[in-house]
């Protein structure tokens, strides 16, 4: 497809202002530039069809089943979206006076306490813009915590290696050592490698759960309470908080603060190109740490960002939880959690899951054996998933599992797409015995097939240039 650029006719226009009536003002000489700018010359039409037809080469949520483990690619009610585009929250400026925005205070307020109740904390910021800023702020309460306390040779923070990839990176961030424990075979955090790195350094635990792999750790209970026991505090990556959201609390599992992904658990897409927002909680003694998010309180506090945060995120969240209310937020993510279980036992007849038991919301399938016996890895299944309407799986993550795709269908999918999610799965794993070579060049029908991904990660060429 050609770039808008390249659609460019010298002179075309689409005209919408009236012929100027007034004299024109003159711009100080300073101020203007010498060229041009390169901007595309392009007739109205075309424009719209440039977009229509990028728009068409995308796979949203709208256009087909998306299960981007982790990342929750749910179907989000276009309510929210509406109540997100009220004048009344959309006109409003950060420095206006309190008294013209107490609505949109009572917005923040209302969402902090359910919020508060979900996670089972007691206080609430929305200041972070997405989730590894929230767990960068979570971590930065827990600094607070002990150097208020004078306490300061607790320097290391411990993360399982079954957490997401942001945990060791913000605990790098915020001056932490990063101690990594390995996993028990069961998937779960060996307390006995836990209890081994324990002490008096240990400044706290960062612990995604359901983990990576999709499972509940079933020692969770005992975990915070060793970990306190050493001194330390417990951090909750809740990003994806979808299979445990109304059923249970990361505080009353012993957890001191916690972030959730707004955008992927309550109603705003993850990954979809817009703000985000990483609310943090925390428990009472936490709090005096925590970046206030009114409106008006400015600069005295503590701030990882200016204002509120992303407002309209809120407010798509406090929509999502007030239409579903007290009986359907647990009931999506029981169903969640039903319909990764479904999945995983329609296709374990041909793929492997890499643990073979009750998952969460997401599930992980181990490709390494298929690979062995086919030559066909866990990218040349992902790739031909493309060719059949299927957002690919996460790959290659958690790092624990090899050749691993990591598959979160979500609640917003019907019996018949997971069904029909499955016999493609079926499909490609017959075709991977019959016809590696297919499978080793797709995508056969997309807009790119195979780029260099160290290229696009190292060197994205993001930008047009004028040659
Ligand atoms: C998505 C995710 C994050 C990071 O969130 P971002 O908004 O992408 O920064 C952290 N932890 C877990 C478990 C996640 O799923």
């Amino acid at each position: 497809m050609k770039l808008i650029f390249e659609k460019s006719v010298p002179g075309r226009r689409m005209t919408v202002l009236p012929v100027c009536d007034v004299p024109p003002a003159e711009l100080p000489r300073e101020l203007v530039r010498d060229t041009a700018p390169a901007l595309p010359e392009i007739s109205e039409t075309d424009l719209s069809r440039h977009y229509t037809a990028l728009c068409r080469h995308v796979h949203g949520v709208n256009c087909g089943f998306y299960p981007l483990g982790s990342c929750t690619m749910k179907y989000n009610p276009r309510i929210d979206e509406e109540m997100a585009s009220l004048p009344g929250f959309t006109n409003i400026h950060p420095l206006a006076p309190a008294h013209t925005v107490s609505g949109c205070r009572e917005v923040l307020d209302t969402a902090a306490q359910y919020l508060c109740r979900i996670a089972g904390m007691d206080g609430m910021t929305f200041q972070p813009a997405a989730g590894a800023h929230g767990e960068f702020t979570g971590v930065l309460l827990i600094k607070q915590y002990h150097d208020a306390r004078g306490d300061s040779k607790r320097t290391k923070i411990i993360v399982p290696d079954s957490a997401h990839g942001t945990n060791p990176a913000t605990a790098a961030m915020c001056g932490y050592q990063v101690v990594n424990i390995p996993s028990a075979p069961n998937g779960c955090v060996d307390l006995e490698a836990l209890r081994a790195v324990l002490g008096e350094d240990t400044a706290g635990l960062m612990l995604t759960n359901p983990n990576t792999v999709g499972i509940f750790d079933e020692n969770i209970l005992e975990i915070t309470r060793l970990v306190h026991e050493a001194g330390g505090l417990c951090y909750y990556d809740g990003a994806n908080l979808n299979a445990v959201m109304g059923v249970v609390r990361p505080g009353d599992m012993g957890f001191d603060c916690i972030h959730m992904n707004l955008h992927k658990t309550f109603a705003t897409p993850h990954g979809g190109g817009g703000p985000g927002a990483g609310a943090v909680g925390c428990k009472e003694f936490l709090m005096p740490y925590l970046p206030q998010s009114s409106l008006m309180t400015g600069s005295e506090c503590l701030q990882v960002r200016s204002f509120a945060g992303n407002f309209l995120v809120v407010v798509k969240a406090l929509t999502y939880i007030m239409t579903l209310g007290r009986e359907g937020i647990p009931e999506a993510a029981q169903n969640a959690v039903l319909n990764a279980n479904y999945l995983m036992h329609r296709i374990k007849g041909t793929f492997t899951p890499a643990f073979d038991r009750l998952c969460m919301h997401e599930f992980v399938l181990d490709l390494s054996e298929f690979k062995k016996e086919t030559g066909v890895s866990a990218l040349d299944v992902a790739k031909s998933l493309i060719d059949y309407g299927m957002h690919p799986p996460t790959m290659y993550f958690p790092l624990i599992v090899h050749e691993a795709l990591m598959l979160e269908p979500t609640e917003t999918e019907s019996r018949e797409t997971l069904d029909w999610a499955a016999e493609v799965f079926g499909k490609l794993y017959e075709l991977g015995h019959t016809d590696p070579e297919w499978m080793h060049h797709a995508p056969h029908n997309a807009q790119i097939g195979r780029p260099d991904e160290v290229q696009a990660a190292r060197r994205p060429v993001v930008r047009w240039q004028k040659a």
